[in-house]
């Protein structure tokens, strides 16, 4: 019988966008037999974030306060957030671990505020997972979910993909992520704008990087529900099983119900293509 992963270190609260509380996700993951889990809400801060031309849309979303503009007016709510994480712990009796889906920026300067920032933290691990395209400069983002209404020229959407995947790139180089997560959320978004084939050097580039540098590789059961197949796809799989790379499957919970969804499929797709190294904490 095939052994399934019995944890998953990507999974959202109430504090950032998901919808049950940390209790209610302890307590599903105590009942389906979870050994531990790893709370991982957003940490998405980039200066011009109130400029940028998604912002109309994303304003509009009840938890719009997920992103910011600044570190400094948040770190409290962090610090609280992270205390809470091990309070629970202790008092549930249950191994959680205090993590952050990260989105990673390279303008001038966030680096050392970002750095700065997490030092104040008292948490375990980051995740890497980018939810915007950005300008060269990366001063300019444009969130996923709305990239093809505002940018509708093929060359520019080609530029920023492939800036995408060089930011990515950079993320997994600077060794402070565990993982790389729904590493092509994008594909949810792009249309035919993004095909593997059309990116396979620049993707290549980043998977180099994860084997260099010993970081895991999300396999994400939400690509299931959201976009008909795995984050990543099936060719991203095969050339992950050329490398190197241990993987961590995860579900991306937004609520308790998609706790350890959808992990047998993963488990079958990874014998499939002999991927057998496993991220475990
Ligand atoms: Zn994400
Ligand atoms: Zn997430």
């Amino acid at each position: 019988m095939l052994s399934v992963q019995n944890y998953s270190y990507h999974n959202h609260t109430d504090f950032s966008d998901g919808i049950d509380s940390l209790i209610a996700m302890v307590k599903r993951a105590k009942e389906i037999g979870f050994a531990e889990l790893g709370i991982s809400d957003h940490l998405i801060v980039h200066k011009n974030m109130y400029q940028s031309p998604s912002w109309a849309d994303m304003q509009q979303k009840s938890a719009a306060y997920i992103y910011n503009a600044d570190f400094k007016s948040i770190l409290d709510k962090y610090r609280y957030h992270c205390d809470e994480i091990r309070r629970l712990s202790r008092s549930e009796n249950f191994k959680l671990y205090v993590g952050f889906e990260v989105d990673y920026f390279t303008y001038d300067g966030w680096e050392e505020e970002f750095k700065w920032f997490v030092s104040q933290l008292d948490y375990d691990y980051l995740q890497s997972g980018n939810h915007f395209f950005c300008n060269e400069s990366c001063e300019k983002i444009i969130n996923m979910a709305n990239f093809l209404l505002l940018c509708q020229d093929n060359q520019l959407q080609y530029k920023y993909i492939a800036q995408h995947f060089s930011i990515l790139k950079k993320a997994v180089e600077s060794r402070m992520f565990k993982f790389l997560a729904h590493f092509d959320y994008l594909k949810r978004f792009c249309g035919n704008a993004y095909r593997f084939d059309l990116f396979k050097n620049d993707i290549a580039v980043v998977l180099d990087g994860l084997q260099q540098t010993q970081t895991a590789l999300e396999v994400s059961t939400k690509g299931l529900r959201k976009a008909g197949e795995l984050y990543p796809g099936a060719e991203i799989l095969q050339e992950t099983a050329k490398r190197d790379i241990a993987v961590i499957i995860n579900d991306d919970a937004h609520c308790a119900a998609e706790l350890g969804m959808s992990f047998d499929k993963a488990e079958a797709e990874l014998v499939k293509y002999g991927i057998t190294k496993r991220l475990k904490f």
